[in-house]
C-alpha cells in the first residue's frame, strides 16, 4: 500500500488502515426497525493508505476505480454534491466536520478485496476505513461505535442511501472468532464467540454476482412500509412488537404491510434464538434458523430473487444444514452452513445448478469471523 500510495500522491502515507466487509448471520432488515442483528467481519477487507494534509484539500484515489485523483476542498463538501464512489469517503469527512470535530484534508488511497454490490458491505468498509484513519490522523479518539454512526450518517445523508447501522457497526466493531450481537436501538453490542471450524462445520459464501436494479428504490419503500406499520400499531419501531402481537397486527394492518411486520418480528426472534444456540456452542442448530430466515425474506419481505433462491435450495438439497441470502437482497450473496465433509459437494451442486439454469457462474469462497477495522501500519 505504501508504494501504491507513493505512485498516486508522490509521497509516503502516514499510515495504513483496514476495514472489513461483513456477512450477516441472521437479523436482516431489522436494523432500521431498531431491532437485532448478528453480523461478523469477513477476511475481505478495504485497505486505506492515508496522509494528513494541512491545506484543507481532500484527495481520493481507489485502485478499483482507477482514473485521475478526485480533488476536493473539505470546506466545500455538501450533501448531494457527488453521485460517484467519492460520495462515501467524502461523506465521512463531511460527517466528522458537521459533528463539530476539528478535521482538515488528507490524501487517501484505497485498495479492496471486498466485492462491490455483493451484499458484503463494501460501502461500509470504505466508510469505516476513512472514519478510523481520520480518528487517528486528527487525534479524535471517538471509539468504534461513534465512528460507525458517523459512517452511517455519511451514507444516509451524503451518499443518499437510507441504510441502517448494522453494516458500519459490523465493520467497525467485529472481532476475530466472534459474531457481533447488535441491538440497533443504539449501538449496544456483545461479542459472541463463533468458530464453526472447531465443530467440523464450514460457512460457504455463494456470491451470485447478480444485482437487480429494483433494489435501490425498493429498499426505501420497505423502510417506509415499516414506519407506516409502526404508526398504525402505535409503537416507536417494529422492534417493540413480539410474536404474540402478530394476531393484533393482522387485524389492524392493511394486507400489504402485515408480511413486513411478520418478517421483522419473527426475524428478531430468530436472532435471539441463534444467540442462545451460539452461547451453548450448538452451531449446527443455526442451520434451520438460517433457512427459515431465508423463507421469511423470500415470502414475506420479498427481497430474494430467482438466483438467490436457487442457491439456497440447491445448497440445502445437497446437504447444507441451512442457507440464506445475506445483505439487503435482490441478488448478492447467499451463505450456507455445511459439514466440512459436505462442503465440496454443496459447492459443486450450486455451481452445476447455476450452469443448468443458464446463470453466470457464482463465486464460492469459505468465510469465517475475521478482524474488524484497525490500523495495520
Ligand atoms: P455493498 O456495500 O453491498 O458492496 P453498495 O451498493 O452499498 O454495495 O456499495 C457499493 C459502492 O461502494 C460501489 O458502487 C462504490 O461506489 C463504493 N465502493 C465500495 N468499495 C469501493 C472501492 N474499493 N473503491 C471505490 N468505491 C468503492
Ligand atoms: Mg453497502
Amino acid at each position: 500500500m505504501n508504494e501504491a500510495f507513493r505512485r498516486v500522491f508522490g509521497t509516503y502515507p502516514d499510515g495504513v488502515w483496514a476495514a472489513p466487509g461483513r456477512v450477516n448471520l441472521i437479523g436482516e432488515h431489522t436494523d432500521y426497525n431498531d431491532g437485532f442483528a448478528l453480523p461478523f467481519a469477513i477476511p475481505q477487507t478495504t485497505l486505506l493508505a492515508a496522509r494528513r494534509r494541512e491545506d484543507g484539500r481532500l484527495r481520493l484515489h481507489s485502485a478499483q476505480v482507477g482514473g485521475p485523483v478526485v480533488d476536493l476542498a473539505v470546506a466545500d463538501l455538501v450533501p448531494g454534491a457527488f453521485t460517484t464512489w467519492a460520495a462515501y469517503p467524502a461523506g465521512v469527512v463531511w460527517a466528522l466536520g458537521e459533528a463539530g470535530h476539528r478535521i482538515g484534508g488528507a490524501d487517501l488511497h484505497f485498495d479492496s478485496t471486498v466485492p462491490t454490490g455483493a451484499g458484503l458491505s463494501s460501502s461500509a468498509a470504505l466508510e469505516c476505513a476513512v472514519a478510523l484513519a481520520y480518528d487517528d490522523l486528527y487525534g479524535l479518539d471517538l471509539g468504534a461505535p461513534a465512528l460507525a454512526l458517523l459512517a452511517q450518517r455519511a451514507e444516509n445523508v451524503f451518499a443518499g442511501v437510507p441504510c441502517g447501522v448494522m453494516d458500519q457497526m459490523a465493520s467497525a466493531c467485529c472481532t476475530t472468532g466472534a459474531a457481533l450481537y447488535l441491538d440497533c436501538r443504539g449501538t449496544v453490542h456483545e461479542q459472541v464467540p463463533f468458530a464453526p471450524e472447531a465443530q467440523g462445520l464450514r460457512l460457504l459464501a455463494i456470491d451470485t454476482r447478480v444485482k437487480h436494479d429494483l433494489g435501490d428504490g425498493a429498499y426505501a419503500a420497505l423502510r417506509a412500509g415499516c414506519e407506516q406499520a409502526s404508526a398504525v400499531l402505535g409503537v416507536t419501531a417494529l422492534r417493540d412488537l413480539s410474536p404474540g402481537d402478530l394476531p393484533r397486527a393482522a387485524r389492524a394492518l392493511p394486507s400489504h404491510l402485515l408480511p413486513l411486520v411478520r418478517h421483522v418480528v419473527t426475524e428478531n426472534a430468530r436472532v435471539a434464538e441463534a444467540v442462545s444456540h451460539l452461547r451453548a456452542d450448538r452451531i449446527a442448530a443455526l442451520g434451520p434458523i438460517l433457512t427459515a430466515g431465508h423463507a421469511s425474506l423470500r415470502d414475506d419481505y420479498r427481497v430474494s430473487c430467482a438466483e438467490t433462491d436457487l442457491a439456497v435450495d440447491t445448497a440445502v438439497g445437497a446437504g447444507a444444514l441451512g442457507a440464506r441470502i445475506t445483505g439487503g437482497g435482490f441478488g448478492g450473496t447467499v451463505i450456507a452452513l455445511v459439514d466440512e465433509d459436505r462442503a465440496e459437494a454443496v459447492g459443486a451442486a450450486v455451481t452445476a445448478g447455476f450452469r443448468a439454469a443458464g446463470y453466470r457462474a457464482p463465486q464460492l469462497f469459505p468465510i469465517s469471523p475475521a478482524a474488524g477495522a484497525r490500523r495495520i501500519e
